[in-house]
């Protein structure tokens, strides 16, 4: 019995909130349990007991109104990840809160079980003999009749000590019942008011599982899986975590379906991560195939009253077993977590960008499954530099797999010098002729291909051709994209859109054209030169529903398209049988990032998407069209020469002092007004560096500098390996609130960004 709480509230406020328990109360309030409390003027929020006790604020309090579970909803290892996120990443406790759980366990009342209509027999029927009077009670009704039998024939009731017990064994619902005996719902009302059936509401799961799934054998691993997968299981013995570091094609995917199945027979459960949806869907399907509903899955399509479902699942006595899901199912309740998979444990989608918590799921679910004692395995063809230091460095474990599954040859690639062909005037739009010649043979053999441009829209940019003008977004500091579809000018950064100018404002001249080809030129382009092909295209605008993603890649998997165009989504883990052709369009776009990441990055989408091809029976064509055909970045993805790729980065990374030498935290500040956060930042810079030296870079403008008509600056803390990160988090909070309490930044908004991506 507690008279106090001290409650955690969905807000970015970095404080717990005390509240008076009324007597009434005092017996059902648990650290864990959600309740309903007033919050500022008139408002009521919901928020999550994290102490209940008996000292009396200082200050007054108020009375909580309602205590809204009769038991906790999360685990006490879930507040420990939740408070390593919130203090390693430094966000507010209530900015994860507000992460983690649903929205339906955020609202009061926004939850509502799903519930079916049913029918039962009358009480007083249930008896061989009151069944006899009620089919004579209907002897000439016919219809009755009939609905009443077929009724007797679906449900059923268990005896026992020779009493019938009240609930059925078979439920039956109005609308089965309809559909057996072919009835209307008149005859069913006939019989209710006949009071031969009852009529009740039966709470139903939204849950769905796809139908009764096929249940399959799992596959036999070959030689070198098993023996992937012994070494694996050796590793766990001494290391907490393990990077498999498998070419594309190798069979991971099989492998940690073994490692799953022995999971569970030791009654474990796993948490399987994957970085997209995109993904889920081939995955989802191949897990679902063996594990059928022991899997269960979450992610951000899917709705919020499934999304509680699955919470509540988790916190019941029979969870599910196996979890599916995208970065946030790390924030989900587990009770006997074994196993976590890490799947394309390279994927930048793993790191949260806005809003806070600005979280990696990687180290996120490294560390829950250290609170926990699982372990850990990370896997993917091209390994994040990171983890792959952590391998070589003897902190991970590292299993390696060379090999394609059944001796498939990787893709034979090869490079195309667009600089020199445009110079000749041989491009044809975004296509070499070997490209084109490559599409229109395996179109001949019946086979598939995906092109990869790393564009979305029509045109990136429009262009005045008389004076150079181009548009762009009033809120943001970036040009908008022209997309054909919606007839618009829309900005990628806040996505406001504009109307197509039929004259430049600036010279008034009509000769306004598109510059560059986005996916949905490059598709029109396809259409045109291959007019008797099916061309399908996948891109965010493309996939913004949830079964859109599903149906692409079921349609190009059963090959009812022949040619799959678009951006990073189809270098995702995707496995087709029939891709004998990839084409990367671009690959300069990646390359000219400016970001030290961007050679990283760039390697490795252009190893995954070569990665699609010729998967199954023969070996797969890529054609890799660059302007900087002699970069040796270029000539490590023809090779696929991931040793030198890395080593070579590795040491550049040592020398200009990145990680993963150096920890990196990017101090972000954001304002209206251009002057105040240019001053603001000038301030904060001086003060870090009086405590960090030159440990500090900046401020300086990013480079888009103005978002949703907030103007930007960023400071750059590298902080070098075995300083004291806790003090540095200290320092920086510190700086935060300095320039708060300054009067003239009191409006500008502070935030960190911890391991950037
Ligand atoms: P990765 O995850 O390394 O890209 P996958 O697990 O997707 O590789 O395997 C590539 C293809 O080979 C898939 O179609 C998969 O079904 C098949 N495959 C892999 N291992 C086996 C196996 N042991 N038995 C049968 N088929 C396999
Ligand atoms: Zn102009
Ligand atoms: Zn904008």
């Amino acid at each position: 019995m507690s008279s106090y709480i001290d409650v955690l509230l969905p807000v970015p406020l970095d404080a717990l909130f005390t509240y008076s328990v009324p007597p009434s109360l005092q017996g059902s309030v648990e650290r864990g349990r959600r309740v309903l409390v007033p919050f500022g003027r008139n408002k009521t929020c919901v928020g999550l007991v994290m102490k209940a006790h008996d000292t009396k604020p200082e200050f007054d309090v108020k009375d909580i109104k309602l205590v809204l579970d009769d038991s906790r909803i999360v685990t006490d290892i879930q507040l420990k990840l939740w408070h390593w996120l919130s203090d390693y990443y430094m966000s507010a406790p209530g900015d994860v809160l507000q992460a983690a759980l649903p929205g339906g366990l955020k609202a009061v009342d926004a939850y509502r079980p799903k519930t079916e209509q049913c029918l039962a027999l009358a009480p007083e029927l249930r008896s061989e003999r009151g069944m006899h009077v009620a089919l004579d009670m209907l002897k000439r009704a016919d219809r009755q009749y009939k609905a009443f039998a077929c009724f007797l024939s679906m449900t059923r009731w268990d005896t026992i000590e020779g009493a019938t017990t009240h609930e059925p064994v078979v439920e039956v619902t109005r609308d089965e019942l309809m559909n057996s005996a072919h009835c209307t719902s008149a005859t069913l009302k006939n019989l209710v008011d006949r009071k031969l059936l009852v009529p009740y509401e039966r709470e139903v799961g939204r849950l769905n599982h796809g139908g009764e799934p096929h249940l399959e054998n799992i596959k036999p691993l070959n030689e070198a899986q098993q023996e992937a997968y012994n070494k694996i299981m050796f590793s766990f013995l001494k290391k907490n975590v393990v990077l498999l570091h498998g070419v594309t094609s190798s069979g991971k995917t099989e492998i940690y379906i073994h490692l799953i199945r022995q999971a569970l027979e030791k009654k474990q459960q796993v948490l399987y991560l994957l970085p997209e949806i995109a993904l889920t869907v081939q995955i989802r399907q191949r897990l679902q195939r063996v594990f059928g509903d022991r899997l269960g899955i979450y992610h951000s399509k899917y709705s919020d009253a499934e999304r509680v479902e699955i919470w509540r699942k988790q916190m019941s006595p029979n969870p599910y077993e196996v979890i599916l899901g995208a970065r946030s199912a790390v924030l989900l309740p587990f009770t006997r977590l074994g196993l976590v998979i890490i799947d394309e444990e390279h994927e930048t989608s793993f790191k949260q960008q806005d809003p806070a918590p600005r979280y990696h799921a990687r180290s996120a679910a490294i560390m829950l499954a250290a609170m926990t004692g699982a372990k850990t395995l990370l896997g993917s063809a091209t390994p994040s530099l990171e983890s792959w230091n952590n391998a070589r460095t003897g902190k991970y474990g590292y299993v390696r797999l060379d090999k394609r599954y059944n001796d498939i040859q990787m893709p034979e690639i090869t490079v195309v010098d667009i600089k020199d062909l445009q110079r000749r005037k041989m491009m044809n739009g975004p296509f070499s002729p070997l490209l084109l010649s490559c599409i229109r043979r395996a179109l001949d053999n019946g086979e598939q291909a995906i092109l990869f441009q790393n564009r979305r829209g029509f045109a990136p940019m429009i262009e005045c051709r008389e004076c150079g003008w181009t548009p762009r977004c009033e809120s943001c500091d970036v040009s908008l994209t022209y997309h054909k579809a919606l007839g618009q000018l829309t900005c990628h950064y806040c996505g406001r859109t504009y109307a197509v100018p039929e004259v430049c404002p600036c010279c008034g001249s009509r000769d306004l054209r598109g510059r560059g080809y986005g996916t949905e030129k490059v598709e029109d382009k396809v259409m045109e030169l291959f007019p008797e092909a099916r061309v399908a295209r996948m891109d965010l605008d493309t996939t913004r529903t949830r079964n859109a993603y599903e149906r692409l890649i079921n349609d190009f998997s059963a090959h009812r398209t022949d040619i799959l165009i678009g951006t990073q989504m189809v270098s995702k883990g995707l496995d087709f049988d029939r891709v004998s052709v990839v084409g990367i369009l671009n690959a300069d776009s990646m390359l000219n990032y400016p970001d030290f990441r961007a050679y990283e990055h760039a390697f490795m989408m252009m190893a995954q998407v070569a990665g699609r091809a010729g998967r199954k029976g023969k070996r797969g064509l890529v054609i890799l069209q660059t302007k900087s055909p002699e970069l040796p970045v270029i000539t490590q993805v023809v090779h696929n020469d991931v040793d030198g790729f890395y080593s070579d980065l590795l040491e550049e990374r040592q020398l200009f002092h990145y990680p993963p030498f150096f920890h990196i935290v990017n101090v972000y500040l954001r304002h209206k007004e251009n002057a105040v956060v240019s001053t603001a930042a000038d301030a904060m810079g001086a003060l870090l560096r009086s405590w960090f030296g030159g440990r500090v870079l900046g401020p300086d403008k990013p480079s888009v500098a103005k978002v949703k008509a907030m103007n930007i600056r960023k400071i750059v803390l590298k902080l070098e390996n075995g300083i004291d990160r806790d003090k540095v988090r200290v320092y920086l909070g510190k700086g935060k609130e300095a320039i708060l309490r300054d009067q003239r930044f009191r409006s500008v908004q502070v935030y960190f960004d911890v391991d950037p991506l």
